[in-house]
């Protein structure tokens, strides 16, 4: 089964795209990771989409369309699309990529949030260094003794564009280039959408409906 979770920043959609990894032996496909290890590893492209990403506004089609590209001639099956398509474009290539694989998209769950739980969502985000579990602030705190409940690693971060300015456009990105998306699947008869807001475990459990029916 190949999914695409699509929604604004914040939707929530790296924890469950984790969870979906855990419960379903599914390979997630984050575009967002992708390009944050580029970055961090210093090659050239990551220098590249450094600043543009540090903004808040989208690096170019070709570059993530390449990203995913790599990964699915890399072969296997079973995929979570995470930030990824994000543009009508992307979403035109990942159809022709998977066609060429002999691959279909089955599902598309749209996560349904507000920009005000948005907000607060971002800006008490972080992850672990160790494992990428996320945390926050206020509903799931890093543990009093300062280690991952999923790894044990002790080293926790916050993203660079996790900020008042960058979300600002982040989520002007969402709305302008990216939830046309949510036509476009609607058309094609895969779109499923589910309330993004409550208990991490409840909306697991949508998504799993969402998916098996
Ligand atoms: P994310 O981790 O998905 O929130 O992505 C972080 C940043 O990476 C975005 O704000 C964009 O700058 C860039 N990015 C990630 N995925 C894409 C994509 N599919 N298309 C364009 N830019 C992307």
């Amino acid at each position: 089964m190949n999914i695409i979770l699509l929604g604004p920043p914040g939707a929530g959609k790296g924890t469950q795209a984790r969870i979906l990894v855990d419960g379903r032996g599914l390979v997630q496909l984050s575009t967002g990771d992708m390009l944050r290890d580029a970055k961090d590893s210093g090659t050239e492209m990551g220098n590249r989409v450094a600043a543009v990403m540090a903004s808040g506004q989208l690096v170019t089609d070709e570059i993530v369309i390449g990203l995913i590209r790599e990964k699915l001639e890399g072969g296997g099956t079973g995929f979570i699309f995470d930030g990824f398509p994000r543009t009508l474009p992307q979403a035109d290539a990942l159809g022709q990529l998977m066609d060429e694989m002999g691959q279909t998209l089955d599902c598309v769950i749209e996560m349904q949030v507000d920009d005000e739980a948005l907000v607060a969502r971002i800006i008490a985000r972080s992850t672990c260094g160790g494992c990428g579990e996320v945390y926050n602030d206020e509903t799931k705190p890093i543990p009093a003794d300062g280690k991952c409940v999923k790894c044990g690693a002790s080293d926790f971060k916050r993203r660079a564009d996790d900020n008042a300015e960058s979300l600002k456009t982040r989520l002007l990105a969402y709305y302008k280039q990216t939830s046309p998306l949510i036509g476009y699947y609607y058309a094609k008869g895969l779109l499923k959408s589910v309330n993004g807001l409550g208990e991490i475990d409840d909306i697991s459990t949508n998504i799993a409906v969402a998916l098996d029916s």
